[in-house]
């Protein structure tokens, strides 16, 4: 069986309804990512590694995870921190605004959790997956016995993903951010970035140049995401492009990325070639953004899926 790990912060969503009612759910880039990479791929171990906490909205993330069929082996219970928490309010002119409680989370504690035993565990993974809000989570000072952690992995043969997703908010400045991400550049087999996300901190505007600056890295694997325009690949220096049929009635793009990741990840894991993965990746994501909210009902979802033969 393959197995892929994803670590980093899942939260509560909190979100208010037509009827002035508050509805709640769990969303954070990873944990969105194993969902779908699991919903699709049911046979791989899905894991996230994160730390939550011992109060009853943490219990009630634990049991979702669960029932996704998420391997939880590596989510730790913080004695006296919290889950995160994010609060979306919709206007009357359909704009969304979110308000967080993130930032003293159990999730940032996370690396505290990673002691020998659990490294040894974690190191018969296919792969581990990084993301920048991963990064961003961790408490500052842990950030230096997490490289080394990852350097542990790495060794052990296991494959490091990295997703830069940059969000300029959870970073105390751009050269904290570009420090981390040069790090995690120099470390990764497979990078998947946004475009967007390597336009401030380095001057990246096209998908082209995206490639360009990934490969100033020895990263095997390289998927540039570019909206509804198109995704470029290189598998060892093999370039392709891929072309995206655009969705026409786009409901919420969030976690079109995330949806694209685990799905790749998951068809990448299970022997499907790039251009395959990537057509795979872009069905989740284009399904996705079709619903509100970080995770689409499971029905739709897997039936828009199953019409691709998975
Ligand atoms: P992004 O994070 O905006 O680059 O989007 C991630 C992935 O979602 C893209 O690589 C596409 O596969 C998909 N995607 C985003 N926007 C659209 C759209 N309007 N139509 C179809 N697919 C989209």
């Amino acid at each position: 069986m393959k197995t892929i790990y994803f670590i980093g912060e899942c939260m509560v969503e909190l979100r208010e309804n037509d009827e002035d009612m508050i509805s709640r759910s769990y969303a954070g880039d990873v944990y969105n990512s194993a969902v779908y990479l699991k919903r699709c791929f049911t046979d791989t171990q899905t894991a996230v590694v994160t730390a939550i906490g011992e109060d009853s909205l943490s219990t009630k993330m634990l049991s979702r995870f669960k029932d996704e069929g998420l391997d939880t082996t590596f989510v730790f219970r913080h004695p006296d921190k919290n889950a995160g928490m994010y609060y979306i309010e919709t206007d009357d002119t359909g704009e969304r605004s979110f308000t967080y409680w993130r930032s003293d989370s159990a999730a940032k504690k996370v690396v505290r959790f990673l002691n020998d035993d659990v490294i040894r565990g974690l190191a018969g993974a296919n792969m581990f997956f990084i993301s920048g809000i991963s990064l961003a989570v961790i408490d500052a000072q842990d950030r230096g016995a997490f490289w080394l952690k990852m350097k542990a992995l790495k060794e052990a043969g296991v494959t490091i993903v990295f997703d830069p997703n940059y969000r300029a908010r959870l970073w105390q400045s751009e050269d904290e951010a570009a420090a981390e991400f040069k790090q995690a550049f120099s470390l990764c087999d497979i990078a998947l970035p946004g475009v967007e996300d390597l336009t401030v901190l380095f001057g990246v505007n096209t998908a082209e140049e995206a490639l360009a600056f990934c490969h100033q890295y020895d990263i095997a694997e390289v998927i540039v995401k570019n909206g509804p325009e198109s995704v470029i690949t290189s598998l060892e220096g093999q370039q392709q492009n891929h072309p995206i049929v655009p969705v026409t009635n786009v409901v919420d793009t969030t976690s079109a990325g995330d949806a694209f990741n685990g799905v790749y990840l998951g068809a990448r894991l299970n022997g499907r070639a790039i251009d395959e993965a990537v057509q795979l990746a872009a069905k989740a994501a284009g399904t996705v953004i079709q619903h509100p909210g970080a995770i689409a009902p499971k029905d739709a979802f897997t039936q828009a899926m199953a019409a691709c033969g998975l």
